[in-house]
């Protein structure tokens, strides 16, 4: 048995005196291409990884949910009220999660939950979608009901915003449900239609490494750049009522505006028509076999942010440059929001310790911060790993 699902099982019967009923393992997701674009109703190309979250969970006699976490201590939290968590916080996801389903009208009743995670918080991975999936698919399985996996992944993000206070988009949690081994996820973000599309290599090694840089406006910078690209398309709705958002102009339609939009919502758009176009030929290219191209589109994407979203940083651009100089290195670009935060690199295996060695050294030289890289490759989506 994986040694993951012993450690879990074993803190589960070490906290509740018996063995769980239900084992299940939702994994972190790395965005690949398709920057900014889930809320302007565009593309995104994303990966589920092979470091994830392991739920065990069992039904409970009394009217409290009991919560362990092997990150958080040895003893389980108990909870007497399902509301919004001030002490222990990394409790609400599941109790988030909880709550959504109950309040959907899902049968579940208390339950005794012990977690076991290897994503690293807060580093890209999208640990805290890991954790809200592995927990809806446990309770889906415990209590026997079914739902959706895209409403599951709904319910999911639901509970991040209301008991987390996180406003995330669904990518992360649709990535965790739907992602498939040595696969690339391709979502539609009008229409949630998702497809997987086979990688043109086994020897896929996926590297996360982290700036060490976090903004204090993150959150209202990101809520700028969401303004900038309404107005964008606020623009073209003005004289199209058909145009929704900016998934709705073309790359040509885009540039006969340019001079008419104000520079700053015309490279805002540039940057987003222009990821759902790098999307679109990214496809081809991994269906072509061809991830020397494909690469090159993560350079653009990146070039893109820098320049025209102005979501990257000096740091992000050190890592971007530095990775690009690596032998083996097919592309490099910022990952998940920007303004700090971590980028996204895709090598072969074997190059994976001079990336490391070579990362680590001329980003503190140049930079005096300390970068992180995270290694994983392209796995499977959320599942029930027991019984
Ligand atoms: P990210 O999702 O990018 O990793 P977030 O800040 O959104 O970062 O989520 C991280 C939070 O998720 C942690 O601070 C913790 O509350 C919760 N979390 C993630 N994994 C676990 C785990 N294995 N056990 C308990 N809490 C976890
Ligand atoms: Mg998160």
């Amino acid at each position: 048995m994986d040694e993951s699902v012993s450690f879990v099982k074993q803190n589960f019967l070490n906290a509740f005196g018996e063995s769980p009923s239900v084992v299940s393992r939702a994994p972190g997701r790395v965005e690949v291409l398709g920057n900014h674009t889930d809320y302007n109703e565009g593309y995104v190309l994303s990966f589920a990884v092979d470091k994830g979250v392991w739920a065990a969970c069992g039904g409970s006699t009394t009217e409290q949910i009991k919560l362990l976490s092997s990150h958080y201590g040895d003893s389980p939290i108990t909870l007497h009220e399902t509301v919004p968590q001030k002490e222990n916080p990394w409790t609400n996801y599941p109790l988030g999660v909880y709550a959504v389903l109950r309040d959907n009208g899902f049968p579940v009743r208390p339950f005794n939950m012990a977690v076991y995670g290897n994503v690293p918080l807060g580093a890209g991975l999208s640990s805290s979608a890991a954790l809200e999936v592995a927990c809806g698919i446990a309770l889906t399985t415990l209590f026997d009901f079914q739902v959706e996996p895209a409403e599951l992944a709904k319910h999911c993000q639901r509970a991040e915003h209301t008991f987390a206070g996180t406003h995330c988009g669904l990518l992360d949690q649709f990535s965790s449900i739907f992602g498939k081994k040595d696969h690339v996820l391709f979502i539609d973000f009008r229409s949630l239609d998702h497809q997987t599309i086979p990688l043109p290599s086994h020897n896929l090694c996926v590297a996360v490494t982290t700036s060490g840089i976090s903004h204090s406006l993150v959150e209202s910078a990101y809520n700028e750049r969401r303004e900038e690209c309404a107005r964008a398309a606020t623009f073209f709705s003005r004289s199209d009522p058909s145009v929704r958002t900016l998934r709705d102009i073309s790359p040509e339609r885009l540039m006969s505006a340019k001079g008419a939009l104000d520079d700053t919502a015309y490279r805002r758009a540039l940057h987003i028509v222009g990821e759902n176009e790098r999307v679109l030929n990214g496809i081809q290219l991994l269906r072509q076999g061809d991830l020397v191209q494909f690469g090159k589109l993560l350079h653009q994407s990146h070039e893109s942010s820098r320049v025209n979203f102005e979501n990257s940083c000096p740091e992000l651009d050190t890592l971007v440059d530095i990775a690009g100089m690596i032998e083996g290195v097919y592309g490099s670009r910022l990952t998940g929001g920007g303004f700090g935060g971590a980028t996204l690199s895709l090598l072969d295996w074997e190059s994976r310790e001079e990336f490391e060695a070579k990362i680590r050294e001329k980003y503190t030289a140049k930079t005096g911060a300390e970068a992180n890289v995270y290694f994983a490759s392209v796995d499977d989506g959320a599942r029930v790993v027991e019984p």
